[in-house]
């Protein structure tokens, strides 16, 4: 703030230039290229020498110097003039790969490795925050890209074609551009990397990219007296350029020229420029030619300090380009800037101003008086005295120009307005209204200038767009034209498918006729197929026929079957009927034996019961004989399974054959679908043929008529035409008829198919009913001959039963056998007794009667002994009778379950049913007889269970009965 610099409202200062030599590449080592440029040494560094020329810069870099290095001897003290309120400009120039973007970013965050523009970031910062507290800063950056005369903001991706203009006090800006406000390093950086990032997303390579663009740093640093108010401004505008090198170097074609083209455009502006500075008697710096000139225009001859940086390669593979850039720098550092404080001028500071040139304003006007009055002397002819004269060159305060916030006029940038330094020297010839018409035409000029400016960016915008659109326009037409051609191609494809559409004509006519052939052997085929399936059909039906006897036959051993049983139930009631005579025999005879109340009835009685074992053995025979019986039913029944299961196996057959006929059937029919189809196929195209036809004749026949003019053969024509149409109709008509009749056919065939189709589906129906049939069939069976089984059973317990009775009847019997014996031995012993009786009554009485005393007790203990055998057997007789319900209940209950599975079956067959139901009579009406019997067989016993239980009062119940005989014995006697 202090420098001696800042004191001085403007000064003129050059631009400083320094040169920067990188070392060798790889690729330049690899290729062999040799360190072309000399640095002499001693000295202040500022001088090189290459190919015999020396340059001389206000610095230069060797290849081994740091980045700490040049930024210290050429940036470093930018960052004080930025804070004083100077702006600032660095800019790195150089071929590509020369180390510009090295020097000005280098590798952010390195602190060997970051460049100028990191440094000069950390520097502001620093400065600031060792500065006087009274001043408030306000930093704000901006970051933007040309490319291809376009400005592109790095901020903001929308924003893609920024303008420059200029503003109050003519200074040009970018306008529109982002400005973010940082108040720390590390926000720079971070605008920087997005920055750098929005440039990597917006195009596909980017080193090529950052070759062909020029980047755009922008600090703005702005800072204020809080004690004075005193308000400071400084731009630094950090310029990372493309690369230098010329068009014809790298090769580039078609958009990468035009390209190419255009930066080397800017940089031949900004050459331009240079140039024209340099040679300082221009009065016309064409900083509007581009708009890298225009943002630059300040840096190069206005108001700043400005830096260039070349960049070079000391290869000898780039030497030319290193001589060109070295020229270039060379050029740029005879330009001289104008550089001032950005000042903001206090209210202060304006009436101190304002108070002076009030003063000034009196002084002059006294003067002017003066020099009115001496100049109306001389003109009254009056000669005025040199010491009355006015001394015109007094204060030099009256040519000081009064500076508009600081700002002094350089050189007059791009006007036809001559440069007005000072303005005071034109004071003298021009009048202050002049002065202020000729300041507002001026304004008004750059005014429109700025306009134009607008004007042109809209036009060249215009214009791309029209380059567009007629680019679009000619490959509209390209592609009409090759739509043209396709279409010529297209009519002769045509003209030659009409010429062979008759020829197709004609075969189609061919083809018709074949066809009407191949219908005919169609039909045929179709009439054989018909006959087959009336073979299958008939086929089908004897199969039916086959069926049925099958079925009848079965019928009819199922008949047999229900036969035999009813035989085996007849034979079952004849041997129960036998059994009952056998029991009313039996009862019968012991009546008669009961009745029969005679001494010899003993013998009688032996003989009825060996009749009755007679009986009995020949019953087991019977039953015997019933067994076996079963049994070859149980084997003719196995057989008729077999014989089912041999039907089965036939019908499975069968249908198996229905089935394959069926399919058979539906590929017929499907073949026949097809030959329609065909056919139809073939009769479109003959019509479409023959539309085609009448058309070509339509338009054959135009042309022949317009072809020829004479009457006649117009005449001729026409009737020809005629019989031709004539004949294409009767033809048409035929065709039509035939094809009607054919469709009918068809039809009529379909109905055909159709019906036979129902057909077979009635037999399938029918065959499935049939097959249902035989499985309820089947199970009946199946129930009957378990139903068959427990009859069995039954038989079997039944056999059971009377197997048991006559185990009882032959111990009953052998009892009886030894009651009898024992009352002939009683009898015997009685008669012997009673004749000792008669023979020793006279001689021995007393010892007689002791002996016949002592034999009547032996008897009396044998008759006790006896009785109690006796009462032994009635109680197991009783037993057994007590049994013997049990056996019937249970019988009783077989009989019922019977009924109740012979209800169930009732339904399924009452033929059946009624048989089973007369056997069941059967059944009930020999077990009533058995029963009878049994009952009746009963009757002795229970004669001769009733008086055991009186006889238990007496005391030996059979006594009775032995009473009786004796009585029976005895009443002879008696
Ligand atoms: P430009 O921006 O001019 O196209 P770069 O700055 O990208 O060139 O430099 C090209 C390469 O050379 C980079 O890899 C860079 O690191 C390297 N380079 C440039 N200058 C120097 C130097 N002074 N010292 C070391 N390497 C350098
Ligand atoms: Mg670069």
């Amino acid at each position: 703030m202090d420098t001696p610099r800042e004191r001085e409202i403007a000064a003129e200062d050059s631009i400083k230039v320094v040169c920067r030599f990188r070392p060798l590449n790889d690729s330049e080592e690899k290729a062999g290229s040799k360190f072309v440029v000399k640095f002499p040494s001693g000295g202040d560094e500022n001088c090189i020498s290459i190919g015999g020329k020396v340059y001389l810069f206000d610095k230069v870099f060797k290849p081994n110097a740091t980045q700490d290095k040049v930024y210290n001897e050429a940036a470093k003290s930018i960052v004080t003039d930025v804070l004083a309120g100077y702006n600032g400009t660095i800019f790195a120039y150089g071929q590509t790969s020369s180390g510009k973007t090295h020097t000005m970013e280098g590798v952010i965050g390195d602190p060997n490795k970051q460049g100028i523009i990191p440094r000069i970031v950390n520097d502001i910062f620093n400065h600031i925050y060792g500065m006087e507290e009274n001043l408030e800063f306000h930093i704000k950056v901006s970051y933007f890209e040309i490319y291809m005369d376009k400005i592109r903001d790095l901020l903001d991706v929308s924003k893609v074609n920024l303008s420059v203009h200029e503003d109050k006090n003519r200074v040009p800006f970018v306008k529109g551009a982002t400005e973010r406000f940082v108040s720390s390093p590390e926000e720079v950086f971070e605008v920087i990397e997005e920055g750098k990032s929005n440039r990597h997303i917006a195009v596909t390579n980017m080193n090529e990219h950052s070759s062909r663009s020029h980047s755009v740093f922008l600090i703005n640093v702005k800072q204020e007296n809080l004690e004075n108010q005193k308000k400071l401004s400084g731009k630094l505008y950090l310029v990372d350029l493309a690369g230098s090198e010329k068009v014809s170097k790298t090769g580039a074609e078609g958009t990468v020229l035009d390209e190419a083209k255009n930066i080397n455009k800017s940089l031949s502006a900004l050459g331009n420029v240079i140039s024209a500075l340099a040679d300082g008697n221009k009065t016309h710096i064409p900083y509007r030619d581009s708009k890298l000139t225009r943002i630059l225009q300040e840096s190069l001859g206005g108001n700043a300090r400005t830096t260039i940086i070349i960049c070079c390669s000391p290869a000898s593979f780039n030497e030319s380009e290193t001589k060109s850039t070295l020229d270039f720098g060379k050029r740029a550092k005879t330009i001289k800037n104008v550089v001032c404080v950005n000042e903001e001028l206090t209210a202060e500071e304006w009436k101190r101003r304002y108070e002076r040139e009030k003063e000034k304003a009196a002084r002059l006007k006294g003067k002017v008086e003066k020099l009115e009055y001496e100049l109306s002397r001389w003109r009254q002819g009056e000669t005025v005295k040199p010491e009355e004269q006015v001394n015109l060159v007094e204060g030099p305060d009256v040519i000081t120009p009064i500076p508009i916030e600081g700002k002094v006029e350089g050189k007059v940038p791009d006007g036809p307005i001559p440069a007005v330094p000072g303005g005071g020297l034109m004071a003298g010839s021009l009048s202050n209204e002049e002065r202020q018409k000729l300041e507002e035409e001026r304004e008004r000029l750059f005014q429109q200038l700025d306009d134009k400016d607008e004007e042109i960016n809209q036009q060249s915008q215009y214009l791309e767009k029209l380059k567009e659109q007629l680019e679009e326009q000619e490959e509209l037409i390209a592609s009409a034209r090759r739509d043209y051609e396709q279409l010529q191609q297209e009519m002769s494809t045509i003209n030659q498918e009409t010429e062979s559409a008759k020829e197709e004509v004609k075969e189609v006519l061919q083809a018709l006729e074949e066809l009407a052939v191949n219908y005919d052997q169609k039909s045929q085929e179709v009439e054989m197929k018909n006959k087959e399936h009336e073979a299958l059909t008939e086929e089908l039906l004897a199969k039916q026929t086959a069926l049925n006897s099958t079925s009848s036959e079965l019928q009819q051993l199922r008949d047999m079957s229900t036969h035999q049983r009813k035989r085996s139930a007849e034979m079952l009631n004849n041997l129960l009927k036998d059994l009952g005579e056998i029991g009313v025999a039996i009862g019968g005879d012991e009546n008669l034996s009961k009745c029969q109340i005679t001494p010899d009835s003993n013998g009688k009685l032996e003989e009825e019961f060996t009749v009755a074992r007679l009986y009995i053995s020949k019953m087991k025979s019977e039953v015997k004989n019933l067994v076996q019986r079963c049994q070859g039913l149980e084997t003719f029944q196995v057989d008729c399974n077999k014989k089912i299961s041999e039907y089965e196996k036939e019908l499975g057959e069968c249908r198996l054959l229905i089935s394959q006929h069926e399919a058979r059937m539906q590929t017929l029919t499907e073949s026949i679908k097809e030959a329609d189809a065909r056919k139809r196929q073939l009769e479109e195209d003959v019509d479409a043929m023959r539309e085609e036809c009448a058309k070509l004749k339509a338009a054959e026949q135009v042309q022949a008529v317009s072809n020829k003019e004479k009457a006649e053969e117009k005449e001729a024509a026409t009737k020809m035409r005629m019989a031709l149409e004539e004949q294409m109709d009767q033809l048409r008509d035929a065709h039509q008829r035939q094809v009607a009749a054919l469709r009918d056919e068809i039809s009529e065939k379909q109905e055909m198919i159709s019906e036979l189709k129902d057909l077979n589906q009635k037999f399938t129906l029918a065959h499935q009913q049939m097959q249902a049939d035989y499985e309820r069939l089947k199970q009946e069976e199946a129930e009957k001959s378990l139903k068959l089984q427990d009859l069995i059973m039954m038989n079997e317990r039944r056999e059971q039963a009377r197997k048991d009775l006559k185990g009882l009847e032959d111990t009953v019997a052998k009892e009886l056998q030894t009651l009898h014996n024992l009352r002939k031995l009683f009898v015997q012993d009685l008669q012997v007794r009673m004749k000792k009786t008669a023979n020793a009554e006279d001689n021995e009485d007393d010892g007689g009667s002791l002996a016949q005393k002592q034999k009547i007790s032996f008897l009396e203990n044998n008759l006790d002994q006896l009785t109690k055998v006796h009462k032994q057997l009635v109680r197991d007789n009783a037993d057994l009778r007590c049994e013997l319900p049990k056996l019937e209940k249970r019988l009783r209950a077989t009989v019922e379950r019977v009924k109740a599975l012979e209800t169930a079956l009732r339904d399924a067959k009452e033929g059946a049913m009624r048989d089973r139901k007369r056997y069941q009579y059967e059944v009930d009406r020999i077990k009533e007889a058995v029963r009878q019997k049994n009952l009746s067989r009963r009757g002795p016993s229970a004669q001769i269970a009733k008086p055991i239980r009186a006889g238990q009062h007496h005391g030996g119940g059979g006594l009775n009965v032995i009473r009786t005989g004796n009585r029976d014995v005895e009443s002879p006697r008696s």
